[in-house]
């Protein structure tokens, strides 16, 4: 069932979704070459506790840690760790699920590692633009297939795929709530978006084949079959009468805010 959210709920998923891109931005500055990303995840950790925060993936079904931090081919749910050293050039996606006075936000960035190949900030470029169109898609009277299709279109047509295993989701009142919100579609197909609610839109793209495979070890890191490289940007949003309402942001990050 999807649960549509009131103003005031609205509002009140805005500050936990604001405060996970206070986090991002947080590990984002302690983001160059040579830190592990168990340093990161400590100190994003720290920095949500710190300000009332609680982190929702340390936990989940026995994920261990605050943060999924993800490198490379790395698509999602990497797990930090303390011998996994960050090299220039590298790509590290940073995702975060942040519970405040029991509202839940949702966001990632793909941030780059010192300096980066042309064809890796074109992937995430690419990738962060996809993000944004299929967000353009979150109006009032649009179906969910218009998200994806926008996302995947977007995205194959800058010669990328889009990873079919997982998806975006509503959020707000939990982590994963209805509907599924996937990067691929048809338009005018899936569930009809409605004013108040409240979901997260999150372009999971690969620079060679969508085809995936989840680590056998942890059974979490979802890396690319090819070891080609991927990136990942998210958003949570309310969607609107007049379009999106974008709650979590990337001001902290790029902007300094
Ligand atoms: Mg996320
Ligand atoms: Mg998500």
């Amino acid at each position: 069932m999807i649960q549509l959210k009131t103003k005031e709920e609205i509002e009140l998923i805005r500050d936990a979704a604001q405060l996970v891109g206070k986090a991002l931005a947080e590990v984002g500055r302690h983001i160059c070459p040579g830190v592990t990303t168990a340093f990161l995840d400590h100190i994003g950790e720290q920095f949500i506790r710190d300000n009332g925060g609680i982190p929702l993936c340390k936990g989940f079904e026995g994920f261990p840690s605050a943060f999924c931090i993800s490198v490379n081919d790395v698509i999602v749910h990497g797990i930090p760790s303390d011998t996994l050293y960050l090299k220039e050039g590298d790509n590290v996606s940073v995702d975060c699920v942040i519970e405040l006075n029991g509202y839940v936000g949702d966001s990632a960035y793909t941030f780059p590692v010192g300096e980066v190949s042309p064809e890796m900030q074109r992937l995430m470029r690419v990738t962060r633009e996809a993000l944004y169109i299929g967000l353009d898609k979150c109006k009032a009277g649009n179906r969910v297939g218009d998200i994806g299709h926008a996302v995947q279109q977007h995205c194959e047509k800058n010669g990328y795929n889009v990873v079919r295993e997982l998806c975006g989701h509503g959020v707000g009142f939990q982590m994963h709530e209805s509907p599924n919100v996937p990067n691929y579609g048809i338009v005018g197909t899936g569930p009809l978006l409605k004013d108040g609610m409240v979901i997260a839109v999150e372009p999971m793209v690969c620079q060679g084949s969508k085809n995936v495979k989840f680590s056998k070890e942890d059974g979490w890191t979802c890396r690319t079959k090819d070891g080609k490289m991927a990136a990942h940007f998210e958003h949570t949003v309310a969607i609107g009468k007049n379009g999106p309402d974008i709650l979590s942001t990337f001001d902290y990050i790029e902007n300094n805010k």
